[in-house]
C-alpha cells in the first residue's frame, strides 16, 4: 500500500519536474519544449516504469496543448503551472502483467541499474477483454482504474473499471484480499468504434478543405439552458435538444444529502470522531457528484458534437451567457430592490457547468474540425423574429401576438443563428423539420457485492439508500 502511494508521489515529482524543465526551456530559448526534448530530459530519472514516467510528460503536454487551444479560442485559461504532491500513475501495455489468478503485477522499471520488484495487487475480478492501461487514482481513497476493451456484436466498448485498493489487497496478504473483493465499480461505456469512424470522416473532410477545396460554411447555433442543457438548430432545418435534467437532479440529490449530513454534524462536537466521519462523508458526496456531473457534461458535449458532425456543420455559434449575466447584475446594482435577476439567467446552467460544458464543446468541436464562436445573446430569448416585439417567455412555447410560435429553446437558438448571420434578430426562413431529443446517459454506479462503506450513509445505515442513477431518472 505504501508503495502504491509512493508511485503517485513520484509521479507528482515528475509532473513538477516537467513544469520546471519546460519553464527553463522557455526562459532560455523563448520556445516551447518539444515532446522529444521533454521525454529525453526525464528519461530514467525516476524509480518508475519508463512508460509510467513518459505518461506524466504526455499528460503535461496534453494539458499545455489544451490550454493553448482554449486560449486561441479566447477562453481565459492558464498554462499548467500548479505543483502537485501526487499525480496519477499510469501503466501502459508493457508496464503490467495480468495473471490468471487475479494478480496484477505493476512493473516498477529499472532504477539505478537494478530491476525493481513489481507491485502485486490481488483483484477478485479481472475484467474480461483486452486491458489497455491501468491508472492509479486518488478520489477519497486509492483506486486502480483498469481500462479495457470489450468486444460484442462487432462493437468495441471502452470500459474503465475502478477498484478500490484496500490495504489487504496488496501483496502482504493476498488471501484476505480475495475475501474483500471488489468494492467500487464504475463503468463508463462509449461506442468507441463508431465515434472513431465519425472522427476519421471529419478529419478527412477537414483535410480536403485544407487542400484547396473549401467546404461551404454551414452554420449551427446553440442556446444553453438548464432544462435543456443544449438546444441547437442548423441552417438546413435540423434541430437537437439535449436535456439537462440529470444535471439538476444530481445536484439536488447532492444538496439534499449534504444538508442532511450538515444537520447531523451540527449536533456532533466539532473535531470529534463522529464529526470527522461526517466531514469525510460530505467530501465523498461532493467528489462523487462532481465526477458524475463532469461525466454527464462530457456526454452532452459528445452527443452535440456527433450531431454537428452528422449534419456536416463547419461553424457553431454559442450564445454567450456571460454578457447577459453581467448586464443583469449591473442592473441589479442600480435597482435597490435587487430582485430583478432575469429569469433567463436563473434558468441557465450553473456558471460552473456552463464553463465546463463550453470547454468540452470547444475541445471536441476543434478535434472534429468545427469552429466554435461565442456570441452575445442579449434578448435572443425574448424577441420575436417576425415582428421584433419583446416579451418574457413563459411556458414551453414562445408565442407572439403576431402569430409566431416556436418551442422556446429552439426559438432561442434560431435567434442566435439569425443574429450572428444577419446581424440582427430576424426571420431566417429556416423551417425546423426534425428535432432530435436526447438525454445523456449517466455513468452507471453498479452496486457491488459489498456496498461501499459510508457513501450514502452517515452514521446510520439506511436500507433504502437511493442509487444516484435511479433517483436521477425518477425525479
Ligand atoms: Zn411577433
Amino acid at each position: 500500500m505504501d508503495r502504491l502511494f509512493a508511485c503517485n508521489r513520484v509521479s507528482g515529482e515528475i509532473w513538477n519536474n516537467c513544469l520546471a524543465i519546460a519553464g527553463e526551456h522557455h526562459k532560455e530559448t523563448g520556445k516551447w519544449i518539444s515532446k522529444t526534448e521533454l521525454q529525453r530530459a526525464i528519461k530514467r530519472k525516476f524509480p518508475l516504469h519508463s512508460q509510467s514516467i513518459q505518461a506524466v510528460a504526455h499528460k503535461y503536454l496534453e494539458a499545455r496543448e489544451g490550454a493553448r487551444q482554449a486560449q486561441a479560442k479566447g477562453y481565459p485559461t492558464r498554462y499548467p503551472y500548479k505543483k502537485k504532491m501526487n499525480f496519477v500513475t499510469k501503466w501502459a501495455k508493457d508496464g503490467f502483467q495480468v495473471g490468471t489468478d487475479g494478480k496484477i503485477e505493476l512493473s516498477m522499471g529499472v532504477w539505478k541499474g537494478k530491476r525493481q520488484k513489481p507491485i502485486v495487487v490481488s483483484v477478485k475480478e479481472i475484467p474480461q477483454g483486452k486491458i489497455k492501461e491501468i491508472e492509479l487514482v486518488w478520489d477519497n481513497g486509492l483506486y486502480l482504474a483498469i481500462s479495457y476493451e470489450k468486444e460484442e456484436d462487432n462493437k468495441v466498448e471502452e470500459l474503465t473499471k475502478r477498484l478500490k485498493c484496500w490495504k489487504s489487497q496488496i501483496e502482504e496478504n493476498p488471501k484476505l484480499a480475495r475475501e474483500e473483493g471488489v468494492v467500487a465499480l464504475i463503468i463508463k461505456t462509449e461506442d468507441a468504434l463508431e465515434r472513431a469512424r465519425a472522427r476519421a470522416l471529419a478529419r478527412e473532410e477537414k483535410a480536403k478543405g485544407d487542400s484547396g477545396q473549401v467546404r461551404p460554411v454551414k452554420l449551427g447555433a446553440i442556446d444553453m439552458g438548464e432544462i435543456h442543457a443544449i438546444a441547437a438548430v442548423e441552417e438546413a432545418g435540423e434541430g437537437i435538444i439535449i436535456t439537462g435534467r440529470q444535471l439538476r437532479s444530481n445536484k439536488r440529490l447532492r444538496n439534499k444529502k449534504y444538508k442532511e449530513i450538515a444537520k447531523k454534524q451540527a449536533r456532533a462536537k466539532k473535531g470529534s470522531r463522529r464529526w470527522k466521519k461526517l466531514q469525510r462523508a460530505k467530501r465523498k458526496i461532493n467528489s462523487k457528484i462532481d465526477a458524475q456531473q463532469t461525466d454527464i457534461l462530457h456526454k452532452i458535449s459528445r452527443q452535440f458534437v456527433d450531431w454537428a458532425e452528422e449534419n456536416r456543420l463547419t461553424t457553431v455559434v454559442v450564445g454567450d451567457v456571460e454578457g447577459v449575466q453581467r448586464n443583469t447584475s449591473a442592473k441589479n446594482k442600480s435597482n435597490p430592490k435587487k430582485k430583478r435577476r432575469s429569469r433567463k439567467v436563473s434558468q441557465k446552467l450553473s456558471q460552473w457547468s456552463f464553463g465546463v460544458l463550453l470547454t468540452y464543446l470547444a475541445y471536441k468541436l476543434a478535434y472534429a474540425g468545427i469552429e466554435l464562436i461565442k456570441f452575445p445573446e442579449e434578448y435572443t430569448s425574448q424577441t420575436c423574429p417576425v415582428c421584433n416585439r419583446r416579451k418574457k417567455v413563459s411556458g414551453r412555447v414562445y408565442r407572439c401576438h403576431c402569430g409566431y410560435s416556436q418551442h422556446r429553446d429552439i426559438h432561442g437558438a434560431l435567434n442566435i443563428l439569425a443574429k450572428y448571420k444577419h446581424g440582427k434578430i430576424c426571420d431566417t426562413g429556416i423551417k425546423i423539420g426534425n428535432t432530435k431529443y436526447l438525454r445523456p446517459i449517466a455513468m452507471a454506479v453498479e452496486s457491488s457485492r459489498r456496498p461501499e462503506p459510508g457513501l450514502w450513509e452517515s452514521g446510520h445505515r439506511h436500507s433504502s439508500v437511493p442509487q444516484i442513477v435511479g433517483s436521477a431518472k425518477g425525479s
